[in-house]
């Protein structure tokens, strides 16, 4: 069954054009967004409220797993909803045990814990390796290594883990016991290991992301990654992976670390997890796993809906195989960009990326920004999102087809022709 074949009605827009104005006197304006709203979608196709349709590359900021409306998708949130949706962790839940089996199964991880968002998920990352610290290496003081241009959330712990000032500005003080170090920079993080040690704040673990993505989709080094978990076996430390963006098979292997020949102790997951329902999971090996009763929970974490929900994302992954087209269309969009790159050298710098995560980095001296692509790709009908000022990322849906692909390359060029040349 493709998503054409279930029907959706798009509602009668004409008759009520989309009140922009009344929304801004009502929602808080933490987001700056872009005068679009958007109220269907199916498959990689999004449709805004004047019926106007859009290619869509950004899928909810790298989480719409299958796209839109996938049957799929449909058919697991109707049964789940129609089943039991809610209830508590005071009982078993039985969808709750069988995504954390399939997890397991298809990680190196042994146990899950499952909250609500990534943010959530690395607030229960940082708490495990603190107890693993007092509790299991004795140190009293322990400091979480975490690195330059990094994003692990917007709670006040994920915040002062996030190695960008943007993010923390006016919201100190923020939560003792993070340090940073640039990334992909063994020599720095060994000096900061041996300064904090000498210091008597002895580091207790290292969060990373194993590609950089709200930092510019920047890919993780094998060679640091692989120095990184030996350093981290030395000293008995934890290594933590922040998969919230790059897991659930975006760069055509299920987890990140795949990429780089590396097993982290933690790994945390949210994004990609349930295709755009809410869901997080906090996921670590057997030796580390030091939650007993009462040291952590969530009321909606785990909850049947979003489980079943997960779950089904999960084997349709499997089913349709969709890591092998995630492994092609990346190769294809990679190539394409890269010829886009090459013909308006004065424009792009770089092009990269892992499967499905991609971006592309605008030349530093042009004149020139992210946004502009952004806006000007919405004006051709394709949906892009910055990931800094100066990067142009691509997260389709994992079901993207090839036609769609190029489809967005030729949008991509012909924003390039007409911003290139003014
Ligand atoms: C999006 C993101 C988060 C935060 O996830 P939320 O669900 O918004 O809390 C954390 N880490 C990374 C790497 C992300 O991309």
């Amino acid at each position: 069954m493709s998503p054409q074949t279930i029907t959706q009605t798009l509602p009668d827009t004409t008759a009520t054009p989309f009140e922009f104005d009344r929304f801004d006197r009502h929602v808080m304006k933490t987001y700056g967004r872009f005068p679009l709203a958007l109220e269907k979608g199916s498959g990689c196709r999004v449709w805004d409220t004047d019926g106007r349709e859009y290619l869509d590359f950004v899928a909810g900021i790298a989480t719409c797993t299958l796209g839109h409306a996938h049957p799929a998708l449909v058919a697991a949130v109707t049964e789940q909803i129609q089943t039991l949706h809610h209830v508590s962790n005071l009982y078993y839940i039985p969808a709750q045990g069988a995504l954390a089996q399939w997890l397991t199964e298809h990680s190196c991880a042994d146990r899950v814990f499952f909250c609500n968002s990534g943010a959530e998920a690395n607030e229960g990352a940082i708490k495990l390796a603190r107890k693993y610290a007092h509790t299991r290496l004795n140190i009293t003081n322990p400091v979480i290594l975490t690195a330059n241009a990094s994003f692990h959330g917007r709670t006040l712990a994920t915040i002062t883990a996030t190695g960008q000032p943007k993010y923390q500005k006016n919201f100190n003080p923020l939560v003792p016991g993070f340090h940073y170090v640039p990334y992909n920079d063994i020599a720095a993080l060994e000096a900061a290991i041996a300064e904090l040690d000498a210091d008597e704040r002895q580091v207790a673990a290292i969060l990373l992301e194993p590609l950089q993505g709200e930092g510019g989709v920047r890919p993780g080094e094998t060679a640091y990654f692989q120095r990184i978990r030996q350093i981290c076996d030395e000293k008995g430390i934890l290594l933590l992976l922040d998969e919230v963006q790059v897991g659930m098979g975006r760069t055509g292997t299920y987890w990140g670390y795949e990429n780089l020949g590396i097993e982290p102790d933690v790994f945390t997951s949210a994004k990609g997890l349930g295709g755009g329902i809410p869901i997080g999971a906090l996921l670590c090996k057997e030796f580390c796993n030091v939650f007993e009763p009462g040291d952590h929970a969530s009321t909606f974490g785990g909850n049947p809906f979003a489980c079943g929900v997960a779950l089904a994302v999960c084997q349709t992954l499997e089913r349709e195989n969709l890591l092998a087209n995630v492994r092609e269309r990346g190769e294809q969009l990679r190539s394409g960009l890269s010829q886009i790159a090459a013909d308006y050298p004065q424009s792009v710098a770089e092009v990269r990326g892992w499967g499905l995560i991609n971006g592309l980095e605008l030349n530093a001296d042009a004149d020139l920004t992210s946004i502009e692509i952004v806006k000007a790709a919405m004006d051709k009908g394709l949906l892009l999102v910055p990931a800094g000022p100066k990067v142009v990322r691509f997260v389709p849906p994992l079901i993207v087809s090839e036609a769609q692909i190029d489809r967005a390359l030729e949008a991509t060029r012909s924003v390039l022709a007409s911003l290139s040349d003014r």
